[in-house]
């Protein structure tokens, strides 16, 4: 028998680690467990299914073949309910045990709801899986009337759908802009101009007192804190994750307050033989040289291939340890000009914005001298070189208005440091 891998979560993350654990063992023994009812799917597409512009079958990425071929033990269907550290196993809801050498914790999230009355009403959504995909789709291309609520990367989405599906919608906002933690007012605001070419209409210092709901349990519309009503019979809320960690309790794997795994920079947490990767991780970054957290599908991919990495590396005790060193991306492509924000773009005590036109926008936030992140609006080509100075945690401090420029050149900018 050889070292028994064990991997909770099929998302990208759980994914890319039993792909790694193959390549580096042919002989390992591979369990996948999800308790979703397919294999891994492209999540970033799901909305695009949802917005009635994609088939479902692009959208698989493995079939159960795939794992067959790989030798890979997939349960699906299978929640994974308690695991014990000291035994070194795992209980599935089922009632079944298994045991591991190494495990990985990929279990990424779940949409929070909102806390008021109605929420939990038929035809509201939450946007997570395919099925969720299915049911948005099915509901938006009846639906006349909407709402979202959430002005962050996922909210958006669900305004788009309503756009793309004919659903006349209010994009309900605490504060005065979309995604203010990274945007500034005027960047927002060629975000705002275009979802109102697409029929919603943003509204600010807005959000959610409670949903009026009918006599068949039905959402019928939406009363902010203002007291003003919304007329919606479809809602979208996406206000953040629930990250899926109940099941750690008592195994002493630490956890932040907000439920996130707590990782090093080699996806490891802090009890032997067990390691985290994806969306739920808190992990040290060594580029930003603090603890930090992403929701991006690249990095997703990264973590869960470094974790599996890591996992056969620790067990054999050669070769190199695997090091998580990333800077994510996360594009949107929902309007005429494109969108992308990377690393982190609302960190940082600095920062530098200009607007080139209409829709074109860039803001870099910087730490410490040092870019570690930013969005671009209508002309992403800056990307490869803004993210590279953060890669190389090059010092920008005197240089910084030159990351403005039209086409950068790293030329200007100071060698990078001796790599760390
Ligand atoms: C609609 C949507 C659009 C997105 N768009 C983009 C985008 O454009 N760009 C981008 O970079 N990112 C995007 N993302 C984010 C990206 O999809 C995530 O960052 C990524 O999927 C995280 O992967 P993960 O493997 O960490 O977690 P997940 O994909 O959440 O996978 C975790 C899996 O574990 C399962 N699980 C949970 N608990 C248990 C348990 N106890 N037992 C068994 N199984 C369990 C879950 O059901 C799930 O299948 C989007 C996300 C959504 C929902």
């Amino acid at each position: 028998m050889g070292t028994s891998h064990v991997i909770i979560g099929d998302g990208i993350a759980g994914s890319s680690a039993a792909e790694t654990v193959r390549e580096a063992d042919p002989d390992a023994d591979i369990t996948v467990i999800t308790d979703e009812g397919e294999p891994l799917y492209n999540r970033i597409l799901i909305k695009e299914f949802a917005k009635g512009k994609m088939p479902p079958g692009p959208i698989s990425i493995h079939d159960e073949d795939w794992y067959t071929d790989r030798d890979v033990d997939l349960q699906l269907n299978t929640h994974v309910t308690r695991i014990d550290t000291d035994a070194h196993e795992i209980h599935t809801h089922r009632g079944d045990t298994i045991e591991y050498d190494t495990l990985l914790i990929a279990t990424g999230g779940t949409p929070t709801q909102l806390p008021v009355p109605g929420s939990d009403a038929r035809g509201i959504h939450h946007f997570w899986t395919f099925e969720d995909a299915r049911a948005i789709k099915e509901h938006a291309e009846r639906a006349e009337t909407g709402a979202v609520i959430g002005a962050g990367l996922l909210g958006i989405d669900l305004a788009a759908i309503c756009g793309a599906q004919d659903v006349r919608a209010h994009y309900l906002m605490r504060g005065n802009a979309w995604w203010r933690y990274a945007l500034s007012e005027e960047g927002a605001g060629i975000i705002h101009e275009a979802l109102r070419e697409n029929d919603v209409t943003p509204v600010f210092g807005s959000g959610v007192d409670r949903f009026e709901v009918d006599d068949r349990g039905r959402v019928t519309g939406v009363v902010d804190p203002n007291g003003e009503r919304f007329d919606a019979d479809f809602v979208g809320v996406a206000i953040g994750l629930n990250y899926n960690t109940e099941f750690l309790q008592g195994s002493g794997i630490e956890r932040t307050e907000n439920g996130s795994v707590v990782t090093d920079e080699h996806m490891r947490t802090n009890v032997a033989d067990v390691y985290a990767a994806g969306d739920l991780t808190y992990f040290y970054d060594v580029l930003i040289e603090e603890m930090a957290q992403n929701g991006a599908w690249g990095s997703a991919k990264e973590q869960g291939s470094i974790a599996g990495a890591n996992m056969v590396h620790d067990q054999r005790g050669d070769g190199e340890e695997a090091t998580f060193e990333w800077v994510s991306s996360y594009s949107i492509t929902h309007f005429d000009f494109p969108f992308l924000s990377f690393g982190h773009p609302t960190i940082g005590d600095d920062s530098v914005e200009r607007k080139y036109s209409d829709t074109e926008w860039r803001r870099v936030a910087i730490k410490d001298g040092r870019v570690v992140g930013g969005v671009l609006i209508g002309d992403l080509a800056p990307q490869s070189k803004l993210k590279r100075l953060a890669r190389d945690r090059v010092d920008v401090s005197d240089t910084k208005e030159l990351l403005l420029e039209e086409t950068i050149d790293l030329e200007n900018f100071e060698a990078p440091e001796a790599s760390s």
